[in-house]
């Protein structure tokens, strides 16, 4: 032992599931850095809570603007970025409608974690990715092997970084309860899609962190603009 710490570069969106997993690793006795991304996604109030997050954590984060170089453009099919493209709530994504997809998110986002894990020296690169996420492609086991795999011939000379995807089999309410366990601040959290200033309470992500609590028995403490 040189009593130096492993490091892990953590996806950290502000959101639940990123939160309870960058404070997991800290716990877990990584230096955790956080690295946070705006895209153009119109919900880009989830930056201010990634900073939280991170301060309430003591890590240091990454803030990589894409947004200012223009990436919004090249994304706006999808409803998180695209400002006429309608919001999921729960009753249309039961219909079949995906329009919350960001083509080639996680292909961005994880390279320039990787990047990232690179300059600070760490071994881990870590994306909170749970089961609730199996619809979308880029967030399915096959895509983080694959990737992982990619890495490893992208970043050949760098000793191997590896991609750790641990709330993969976990549901959102398994989460909330660790993130209970840990002393995660829900209230500083950000979940909905609809850019506003409080939770809208109606989107998909708003349904899907009511569920997450509701199952959980936990209490919410997040303020929703409606009701269900
Ligand atoms: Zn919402």
């Amino acid at each position: 032992m040189n009593g130096k710490r492993d490091g892990a570069v953590v996806l950290l969106s502000g959101g639940l599931d990123s939160s309870v997993l960058a404070y997991s690793l800290a716990a877990d006795g990584l230096d955790v850095t956080g690295l946070f991304v705006h895209y153009g996604q119109r919900h880009s109030r989830e930056g201010q809570s990634a900073d939280l997050i991170a301060k309430k954590l003591g890590v240091p984060l990454f803030t990589i603007d894409l947004a200012a170089a223009g990436v919004g453009a090249i994304l706006a099919r999808s409803s998180l970025v695209g400002g006429d493209v309608p919001l999921e709530t729960a009753a249309s994504t039961y219909a079949g409608m995906r329009t919350h997809f960001v083509p080639n998110r996680n292909v961005i986002f994880l390279s320039l974690a990787y990047a990232a894990a690179v300059t600070v020296g760490a071994s881990v690169v870590a994306i909170a990715v749970s089961g609730i996420d199996a619809p979308t492609p880029d967030c399915r086991p096959e895509f983080m092997r694959a990737f992982e795999a990619m890495e490893t011939l992208a970043l050949s000379t760098s000793g191997g970084i590896r991609l750790a995807v641990p709330f993969l089999d976990a549901d959102k309410a398994a989460i909330v309860k660790r993130g209970q366990s840990l002393g995660v601040p829900f209230a500083d959290t950000w979940s909905c899609f609809a850019g506003q200033q409080l939770h809208c309470g109606v989107c998909l992500a708003c349904d899907e962190r009511r569920t997450a609590f509701e199952q959980s028995g936990i209490t919410d403490p997040t303020a929703y603009a409606a009701g269900r």
